[in-house]
């Protein structure tokens, strides 16, 4: 697949780019639901890969949600009708996954007025950073490791479903923690602190990654209101949901309303007890 240009959305609320590489008909976007979709080519994106498909059927991430919804007795009840009547959608998030590779190098002096060496090549395979615009790192970790073991070549069968485009990304993160772990090895390897007077340098020598952008599935539950976008969202390979659903303030009302109510009875009880009435 090697076109020219890439053909999708820009929405004008939540700002996310939704890349369709078949003709969409999306007219509300698939992240916050707002009625603001700008058709849009995308000259730097090329098309995808590898992709995970969705495991998780429509009807069994509306089970997911309206289980989700029923165990928090403050959301409204307008939420779960939207569920009902199928208001979710599904879109691919891409990820970078990546084989990476350092060698770390670490000099002690030891108690003997020897200096030792050591380098440690350490290698981690499937280290993943998320290159969405939607979901930063820590949202991403929330929705649960991807099995990128099950990653397919993309074709177009799965066209039907946008997915947003890539941001710029940096596998640093990675990196930074296999260097740690490789430091630590070498300084284990090197001995102790009885035997190690002082650590002269701790450096990294290289590193290599051999990396690829996986579309990964996610279920979006989003609700538009007072100008702000709550989302509750599924991890459409597992299954796992993230996400609180907003206080509904008639129910609350209600629910209190109902506590203070039941105060004031328990109140009058013991009024008329202590009295002895
Ligand atoms: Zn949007």
């Amino acid at each position: 697949m090697n076109a020219d240009k890439i053909h999708g959305c820009k929405c004008r609320n939540c700002g996310i780019e939704l890349i369709t590489l078949n003709k969409s008909s999306d007219t509300y976007c698939r992240f916050c639901g707002a009625p603001a979709l700008m058709a849009e080519d995308f000259d730097d994106t090329a098309a995808p890969e590898l992709i995970l498909p969705f495991e998780v059927s429509k009807a069994q991430a509306k089970q997911i949600l309206l289980r989700h919804l029923s165990q928090r007795p403050l959301s409204s009840a307008a939420l779960s009708q939207k569920v009902k009547s199928g208001f979710i959608r599904e879109v691919y998030i891409p990820v970078r996954v990546a084989d990476i590779q350092v060698t770390t190098e670490v000099t002690v002096l030891e108690n003997s007025g020897n200096e030792k060496s050591k380098q440690i090549k350490s290698e981690s395979s499937g280290a993943n950073i998320c290159q969405s615009r939607m979901f930063d790192e820590y949202l991403f970790r929330l929705l649960g490791e991807y099995d990128f073991s099950r990653t397919v070549a993309y074709d177009d069968t799965y066209a039907s479903i946008p997915f947003e485009k890539p941001s710029g990304f940096s596998m640093d993160l990675c990196f930074d923690e296999l260097e740690g772990a490789s430091i630590k090895e070498a300084l284990e390897s090197l001995g102790d602190r009885k035997t190690i007077r002082k650590v002269i340098t701790c450096q990294l020598i290289d590193k290599k990654e051999n990396s690829k952008t996986v579309l990964v599935p996610v279920w979006i539950l989003s609700n538009l209101s007072n100008g702000y976008t709550d989302h509750i969202f599924i991890n459409g390979q597992t299954g796992r949901i993230v996400g609180e659903p907003p206080a509904s303030i008639k129910k609350a009302l209600a629910i209190f309303g109902g506590i203070a109510a039941g105060c004031t009875l328990i109140g009058e009880l013991i009024w008329m007890v202590v009295n002895g009435l």
